[in-house]
């Protein structure tokens, strides 16, 4: 690269540097000066001039925030800015177009039956949303979600409360389970279950399916079969005379209030004890389970096939960062990430090759992260922050841009950071996950 180039990128580097939300005016001469200090220590000029053209972005968008630029006299929705401050007045380094990556269960309209209410989160209103949609639901105790199946795998975790969930093998043996809070639950694309709230007052629960179009709305409903099919038919199927089926319901059941079932030793009892005990536990006690990484700042437990044998396309981490920490920054090289926030306050950003872009966070909002895509995400609320990380993968795979840089030989770093061996050397060389404020 000729010198005369080298000292304008140069000087536009030093108005960043020096004078950010001044006049540039005068800051000429001083930044020449300056880049020859700079280059004498034998920087990069290319890093220098990637570096002056962010630097100008950024000073430029800190001066626009600053003054009347960004005032707005129109009408504004001010609660909705309050709680995203971050989307609507960007940080500086935030860049592009980057396709929404926030949403929340709390926009969208409940199914409200007798014993429930489910919503959903899927493609449809958040289009980066592709690989995984996400349905809450509540059911008071007794209350069934119905037996069904449908075309997508299903993943959950227990919010609040207990259910007993079954699901039936193609080889006839069926399993029988009760799920507590921060329990798991997966069930095959086809495979027939059942979910049934336990007392005292019943459950809450989020499902995670690894289609991004799915909807609650449709599945496959043993109410529906039914009365879809002519008693004749049911009749030669079951082996009963039709009078016996009068009382078929006429109707969905979706989600419909029940008595409480017997024990969880008696309802196993009833379907043929050991002998019709399906091999494969379909549930997962994530509530015992041990954090898989932990340090000052916070604790992540990893579920995947090669712990909960049966989650095969969908892995999960859950996340625990405390006032300050940040969940450091990272991707993941196999799947987008589907988020679910289960309590405190936070911000992510996304970096892609288009830009980043920064939102705000908090309990029952949605957040999704495209495919191999940067991210970090700090908490920015005085308790802790706690979230999901969903996959559709069949392992939890993470790649931690610290474990990087210190796994490259440190003149390599330097040649792209300008960092000596000395700085490089305090960064952590192992992927903490979480690291301290
Ligand atoms: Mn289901
Ligand atoms: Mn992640």
């Amino acid at each position: 690269m000729s010198e005369p180039k080298e000292a304008k990128r140069a000087s536009e580097t030093e108005t960043l540097t020096s004078g950010q939300r001044e006049s540039k005016q005068g800051t000429d001469g001083l930044s020449r000066r300056t880049f020859l200090e700079v280059g004498s220590a034998g920087l990069a000029s290319a890093a220098l001039a990637s570096l002056a053209v962010n630097a100008q972005e950024r000073a430029d968008t800190e001066k626009a925030d600053q003054d009347h630029s960004s005032s707005n006299p129109g009408p504004e929705n001010k609660p909705l800015l309050d709680e995203n401050p971050n989307s609507n007045l960007p940080p500086p380094t935030d860049h592009g177009h980057i396709e929404p990556i926030w949403y929340s269960f709390d926009l969208t309209t409940k199914r409200v039956e007798e014993g429930g209410w489910t919503n959903q989160v899927t493609e449809r209103v958040l289009p980066n949303s592709k690989d995984l949609a996400g349905v809450r639901m509540r059911l008071t105790a007794g209350s069934f979600r119905e037996l069904h199946w449908h075309t997508a795998d299903e993943w959950s975790i227990m919010l609040y409360g207990n259910a007993r969930v079954t699901c039936l093998n193609p080889d006839g043996t069926i399993f029988i389970g009760d799920v507590g809070k921060n329990d798991l639950w997966y069930f095959p694309a086809g495979f027939p279950h059942s979910i049934q709230g336990l007392e005292p007052d019943g459950c809450e629960f989020i499902l995670v399916f690894d289609e991004g179009s799915f909807s609650e709305d449709n599945t496959f409903l043993l109410s529906d079969w039914v009365r879809r099919t002519p008693p004749s038919v049911l009749s030669k199927n079951f082996g009963l005379p039709t009078s016996a089926l009068k009382n078929l319901p006429n109707r969905s059941l979706y989600i419909f209030p029940a008595d409480l079932p017997k024990s969880l030793a008696q309802d196993k009892a009833a379907v043929g004890g050991r002998r019709a005990e399906s091999p494969i536990e379909y549930t997962f006690k994530m509530s015992t389970m041990a954090p898989t990484q932990q340090t000052k700042s916070g604790e992540v437990r990893i579920v995947d096939s090669r712990n909960f044998l049966a989650s095969k396309n969908i892995a999960s981490a859950l996340v625990i960062v405390k006032p300050g920490g940040m969940r450091e920054l990272h991707w993941h090289p196999n799947a987008s990430e589907w988020q679910y926030w289960i309590a405190g306050k936070g911000r992510m950003t996304v970096f892609t090759s288009e830009g980043a872009r920064t939102m705000d966070f908090n309990s029952n909002d949605v957040g999704i992260v495209p495919a191999v895509a940067g991210h970090y995400v700090e908490n920015l609320g005085n308790t802790d922050l706690m979230f999901l990380e969903i996959f559709k993968a069949n392992q939890y795979m993470n790649f931690s841009l610290n474990n990087w840089l210190r796994h490259l030989p440190p003149e390599t770093v330097t040649s792209h950071l300008n960092l000596d061996a000395d700085t490089i050397s305090k960064i952590p060389s192992q992927a903490l996950d979480i690291v301290p404020g």
